[in-house]
């Protein structure tokens, strides 16, 4: 494995793995570049060592079939805009365009290859289909943290072609970065905040936790199935029935542990779920039949917003009400200015999982949390303990 920093690019073409699956709206403007930013330190790193570079990402699911909707040349002049370079396009990732531009590209120039799921081989990790984007460069780098937790051929079958000259760019060394600070070497007390809505996607996640955090906030819809668990009442709240034992295990796992966990003590409750339905707050454990809860009032909010300024090190995945409706975001609204104030107090807080990043963003306080995870599903798989393939793939001799 090399490294970023001292590799020496000059006069080499360096095949890039980008995360360019950006949001686009009806006319192909990008509502959210971030992804693409966040790419520019690796690329121009590479330009200004003398190198060339080309850029391979997935665009949306075109599941194998080209399809203009789909197609990465919508955002060949953000791409520019954003590295201040022009871009070269192929219109198709593997055959004579793609051979002919990767092979005359020449040093300070920057080429996209149009979307790898075109291809089944993409996903599927077809060896023969990395070794074709493999023969376009002297050197890998992989820069996509959301996709490192799939095998594909571009996030991991493509490194056995650079035995040595494969490496991490600047996005997923920040992420491995983040992800030790809080989770391998975490200052103490460390918090986990856990919401959204199922017990039963999370559960493997809270579980690993549980070994690692001194204590953890459950809220948001999977809090009602702890209630209901141990016989509290919650009217029409999200429940799963056949998560009571595996609720009930947790709970006193984290007695046996000695984490201590929080919960909700009242909601912020309506009977039809819609933004304009009347509210009425009731004890978390005592919600009538015919209301559901939607937010964390402002007693919970209080009691969470406690513990957070008492902690070092903090860990956010999952809202803690149903956030795209503005009357019921005020609780992971005063969840993301608690993590705020506590990081501006001295705190490290990591925040992972499309829908915590989604908050942080809507609230406009991106800048104010320490890092925000750019890969939610793999994220959640290394706090699983799981091995990242795309990881692995680079880290291996
Ligand atoms: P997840 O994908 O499991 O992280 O869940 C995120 C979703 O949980 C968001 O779409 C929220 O609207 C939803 N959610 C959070 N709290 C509640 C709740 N009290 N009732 C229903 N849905 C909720």
């Amino acid at each position: 494995m090399q490294s970023i920093e001292n590799y020496d690019f000059s006069g080499k073409k360096a095949i890039i793995r980008v995360d360019f699956n950006v949001p686009l709206d009806g006319n192909f403007n990008i509502t959210d570049p971030s992804r693409i930013r966040a790419a520019v330190p690796t690329i121009k790193k590479v330009l200004a060592k003398g190198g060339s570079v080309i850029l391979m990402s997935h665009l949306g699911r075109p599941k194998g079939t080209p399809q203009d909707k789909f197609s990465l040349k919508h955002i060949v002049s953000a791409v520019e805009k954003e590295i201040g370079t022009k871009v070269d396009f192929a219109n198709d990732c593997i055959g004579e365009e793609a051979i002919a531009k990767t092979s005359a590209l020449k040093a300070g120039q920057v080429l996209l290859l149009e979307n790898l799921r075109f291809y089944n081989e993409e996903e599927k990790g077809n060896e023969e289909f990395a070794k074709k984007l493999a023969s376009y460069a002297d050197c890998y780098i992989n820069d996509a943290f959301g996709t490192a937790h799939r095998a594909h051929a571009s996030t991991t079958i493509i490194a056995k072609f650079f035995p040595n000259d494969k490496m991490f760019g600047f996005v997923i060394n920040g992420e491995l970065d983040a992800i030790k600070k809080a989770l391998d070497e975490p200052k103490r007390p460390f918090i986990a905040i856990l919401g959204g809505s199922k017990v039963s996607s999370k559960i493997t996640i809270i579980e690993a936790l549980l070994k690692k955090v001194d204590k953890l906030i459950i809220g948001g819809g999977m809090s009602f199935t702890f209630t209901a668990a141990q016989g509290g009442k919650i009217g029409n709240s999200l429940c799963e029935k056949d998560q009571y034992e595996t609720a009930l295990r947790v709970l006193a796992k984290a007695k046996e542990l000695g984490v201590e966990i929080l919960f909700s003590e009242e909601e912020v409750c309506v009977k039809e779920f819609n933004n304009d339905s009347p509210m009425r707050v009731f004890p978390a454990n005592e919600i009538e039949d015919g209301w559901m809860g939607v937010d964390i009032s402002s007693k919970s909010i209080a009691k969470f917003d406690k513990a957070i300024q008492e902690c070092k090190t903090i860990l956010w995945n999952g809202p803690m009400g149903v956030f795209e409706m503005d009357n019921f975001a005020k609780g992971s609204k005063a969840i993301a200015e608690s993590i705020a104030k506590s990081t501006s107090n001295g705190a490290f807080s990591l925040i992972g999982g499309g829908d915590s990043v989604a908050c942080i963003n809507k609230f406009h306080m991106a800048d104010k949390v320490s890092y925000n995870s750019t890969g939610g599903g793999a994220l959640l798989e290394y706090i699983e303990g799981k091995t990242l393939p795309g990881i692995a793939a680079i880290l291996e001799k």
